[in-house]
């Protein structure tokens, strides 16, 4: 409940079935909770304000609005950068059979990490995510070198660490470091 923001990195269905069953458990729970605000759900333009209508018509809103909670949703294309007071997004486009969206998540603390979501390798994530003490890199593939990855949509380990490096997201002098020790 006390969950303000979902940040979906894509629409494929594997990342967002739980959705109506969140927003249904925040409703029921909302009589609790004096001034719950609303859920704000942020994603990738395109599908995004279609997979939360459907959501919201899985629970039969329009019947029964007591199921319903109207989530804030907030669509972005690669490039948006979106602001509150709490933390800011910058987005960047990622290789993936759909629209995806790349995070670089900042907060007035210096909280600073990135969070890919899927995609094949792509090189402009590591310029995107320069210098980010922090990323989280699918690698689907894992160790395995994949015929034809860029259709894939999949990274492997390697290319994940690939893209850590190029970002120089990994201080390699503390790296070596501990590895003697
Ligand atoms: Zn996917």
């Amino acid at each position: 409940m006390d969950l303000e923001y979902l940040i979906l990195p894509h629409c494929h269905h594997d990342h967002y079935p739980g959705l109506p069953q969140l927003l249904f458990y925040r409703r029921m729970r909302q009589r609790d909770r004096d001034g719950l605000r609303p859920l704000k759900i942020i994603g990738p333009a395109k599908d995004l304000e279609r997979v939360v209508k459907l959501s919201r018509d899985l629970l039969l809103a329009d019947r029964f609005p007591d199921v319903d909670h109207v989530p804030e949703v907030v669509p972005l294309s690669p490039g948006d950068r979106f602001e509150c007071p709490t933390f800011h997004l910058e987005t960047c486009n990622t290789i993936h059979a759909l629209r995806g969206l790349c995070y670089r998540y900042g907060d007035p603390g210096g909280t600073d990490f990135g969070f890919t979501g899927d995609t094949a390798y792509h090189p402009p994530i590591a310029r995107f995510l320069k210098d980010c003490p922090f990323i989280v890199h699918e690698a689907a593939h894992g160790l395995r070198q994949v015929e034809n990855a860029r259709e894939s949509g999949h990274s492997s380990a390697e290319d994940a660490a690939r893209i850590a490096k190029d970002a120089q997201a990994i201080d390699w002098a503390w790296f070596t470091s501990k590895k003697r020790m």
